[in-house]
């Protein structure tokens, strides 16, 4: 599969309530498709160490598993400060990192784990109805 790049990152307050609830992204990708990822999904896929760890995962190895399923933790405390995206900025040329409310910053999303994220964002949301 040809790998796809984020062209245009755009930080959206709030989504259309018909859509997905909260703030995100809107991405669009360069085979010019668009995609939404909402904060609570970015936030708790966060792949930093720190994030993990409070999820509970102390391996450190791929947040969404190499060969499968996806490895699910459930954020019980989704405080709107948590969910609460402030900022994107660059980091080099292949990854975005995000601030949010909270101070959190160490987050890095390389477009790769973009793209698996917004491959996979269905899965994501409907695991989440678990909660
Ligand atoms: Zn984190």
């Amino acid at each position: 599969m040809p790998a796809r790049t984020p062209i245009e990152i755009r930080r959206l307050k709030k989504l259309l309530p018909e859509k997905e609830v909260g703030s995100g992204l809107l991405i669009r990708l360069s085979d010019n498709s668009e995609h939404i990822l909402n904060s609570e999904i970015l936030r708790r896929f966060c792949p930093c160490a720190e994030c993990q760890e409070k999820r509970g995962n102390t391996s450190h190895a791929k947040p969404l598993g190499g060969g499968g399923r996806a490895m699910l933790r459930i954020v019980k405390s989704t405080i709107d400060s948590e969910t609460d995206l402030r900022d994107v900025f660059a980091v080099g040329q292949y990854a975005i990192g995000l601030r949010w409310d909270d101070g959190h910053d160490s987050g890095i999303f390389s477009f790769d784990y973009l793209d698996t994220l917004i491959s996979r964002k269905d899965d994501l949301l409907n695991a989440s109805c678990l909660n």
